[in-house]
Formats: structure tokens, C-alpha cells, sequence
């Protein structure tokens, strides 16, 4: 039997050319660890095949995390109360269990941060997920949504306006491109960003994103996305070999992974 490091790993996603989870799980020692794009229409006969290839395990991103929780033969607790999985694990007789990696993630990637409070923008998966592990560590937690009836469904307190918290934490989609900007499409203004310890970016691209950039200039502290994705990836590392995930080989990885995108 292969060991764990030399099975076969990937990311399912559709698209997913441009994860940079293939370059940061190979730093971590996943030298078989490769893109998965799948059709939504092929998502549950894809993954059925995949332990039959080789596969021990697969990271889940858009947009399969739904449908990669449905498909599963047993799930966390986390996994079942976000209503997503973001880590499938292959097991003998066709098990599959499910996990979510990106609610830990993001408790790990805020370390000792104080977060007593945070205010969530967003109401997407990813928000899902945050606002699920910053109430589960004992944070008063409110979430602001340009759609305020979204925001509803994720059981803390909606805000019409941004509020003083800890921590902010952006899991919208708004700076992963030029056509949207924090300041004009989410109720924040730069010299507001002060009213926070921390501010978290789940989007990530290229050169880091205003968002962070702004609150670092006014001595705010920072959590960008690439670290984000090192920590959830990490959680999934480890699940699958039993083994501490080298953190700083993949923050290499994931941050020349950006570079190298940007280039192309
Ligand atoms: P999603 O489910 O599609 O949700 C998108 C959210 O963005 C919704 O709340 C949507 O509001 C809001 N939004 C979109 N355009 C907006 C605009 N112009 N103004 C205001 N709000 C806007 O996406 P998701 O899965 O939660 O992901 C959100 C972001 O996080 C993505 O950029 C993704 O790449 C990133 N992410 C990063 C990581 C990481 O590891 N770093 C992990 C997961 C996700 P409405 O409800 O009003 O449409």
C-alpha cells in the first residue's frame, strides 16, 4: 500500500485553472496532488472514480462544496452545520467522508488575534462558513450583505451598516477584480478600517488587494486570503497523512504560485 504522501491527491473545481493548490500541496510534500476541473453534471461520477485511480483525497471549491457534502457517506459536525465540505477523504468498501477545512482555517490563521466581536460582509459560502467558526469560538458575531435577505439565513445579527468589531472580515467577492472596490461596494471607508483590530480578506490576487493594503497603511493588523488558503490546505494536509503541514514551504508555494499567475 502506497503511504499517504504518495497517493493521489487534487482540487475539484469548475474552472479551476487558476487554484494555486496544486503548487502549495506540493511544497507540502503531495507530489501526486493535481486540478480536477469537473463539470457539475459529472461532479458525483467523477468522485465516485477517483479512489479507483489512486486517489486518497480531494479539495472541494466552486462550485462543488454543496454538492461534495451531499455526496459524502459520513461528515463532520462542521461540514454538516456549514451545509458545505471543502475536503474529501477516499476510504475502503467506497467510503467518503467530508470535512471543512475553511472554518478552522480561518480560526488558525487569526492565531491569538483577539476577535470578541467581528463583523461578517457577505452571505455567501464562504461567509457560511466563517460566521459558523467565529460564533463557535465565542465571537458576537453580525454580518452586513448587499442582499440583506441572504444574510438572514446565517443566524447572527444582520447590520444594515458597518459596525466596530475586533475583527472585519470580507467574504465577499468585492476586489477580485478592478471592477469592483471595497469602498464603493461595501459600506466601509479607508479611514474607517481603524474601528478594527484585525482585517481579514478571504479574495486574494494579484499584489494583495486594496482592502488589505489600506488597512495595513493606517497600522491595522492584516489576514490576506493566500494565508487563508495555506491554513485550510494545511487542515487538509494533515488529515490525510497524519503528518504536521510544513506551513512555511506552502506560504512559499501559494505566494509564487501568485506571481507566476500574475505573469502569464
Ligand atoms: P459566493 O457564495 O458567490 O458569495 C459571494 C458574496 O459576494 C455574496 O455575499 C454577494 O452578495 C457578494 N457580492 C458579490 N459581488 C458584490 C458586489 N459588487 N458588491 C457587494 N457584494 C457583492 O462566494 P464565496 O464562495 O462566499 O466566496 C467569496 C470570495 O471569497 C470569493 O472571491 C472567493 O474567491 C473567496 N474565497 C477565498 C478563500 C480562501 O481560501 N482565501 C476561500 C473561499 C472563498 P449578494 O448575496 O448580494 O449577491
Amino acid at each position: 500500500m502506497l503511504s499517504a504522501t504518495a497517493a493521489r491527491y487534487g482540487v475539484l473545481g469548475w474552472p479551476v485553472g487558476h487554484s494555486r493548490s496544486p503548487a502549495m500541496m506540493r511544497a507540502a510534500g503531495l507530489e501526486r496532488y493535481q486540478r480536477l476541473p469537473v463539470a457539475p453534471e459529472c461532479f458525483d461520477d467523477t468522485v465516485r472514480a477517483l479512489p479507483g485511480a489512486g486517489f486518497r483525497g480531494a479539495n472541494v471549491t466552486i462550485p462543488h462544496k454543496t454538492a461534495a457534502l451531499a455526496l459524502a457517506t459520513s461528515a463532520s459536525d462542521a461540514a454538516r452545520e456549514i451545509g458545505a465540505a471543502n475536503t474529501l477523504t477516499f476510504g475502503d468498501d467506497g467510503e467518503i467522508a467530508a470535512e471543512n477545512t475553511d472554518a478552522p482555517g480561518l480560526l488558525a490563521a487569526l492565531g491569538d488575534r483577539r476577535a470578541r466581536s467581528a463583523l461578517v460582509l457577505g452571505a455567501g459560502g464562504s461567509a457560511r462558513a466563517v460566521v459558523w467558526a467565529l460564533t463557535r469560538a465565542g465571537a458576537d458575531v453580525s454580518v452586513w450583505n448587499r442582499t440583506p435577505q441572504r444574510a438572514e439565513a446565517l443566524g447572527a445579527r444582520v447590520v444594515r451598516t458597518a459596525v466596530a468589531a475586533d475583527v472585519l472580515v470580507n467574504c465577499t467577492s468585492v476586489g477580485l477584480d478592478r471592477s469592483s472596490s471595497p469602498f464603493k461596494d461595501l459600506p466601509l471607508d479607508a479611514d474607517g478600517l481603524v474601528e478594527y483590530e484585525t482585517v481579514v480578506d478571504l479574495v486574494y490576487g494579484e499584489g494583495g488587494t486594496v482592502l488589505i493594503s489600506e488597512a495595513a497603511k493606517r497600522g491595522v493588523e492584516t489576514v490576506d486570503g493566500l494565508e487563508i488558503l495555506v491554513r485550510q490546505g494545511a487542515l487538509s494536509f494533515t488529515l490525510w497523512t497524519g503528518l504536521a503541514a510544513p506551513l512555511d514551504s506552502m506560504r512559499v508555494a501559494a505566494r509564487d504560485a501568485d506571481r507566476r499567475l500574475d505573469a502569464s
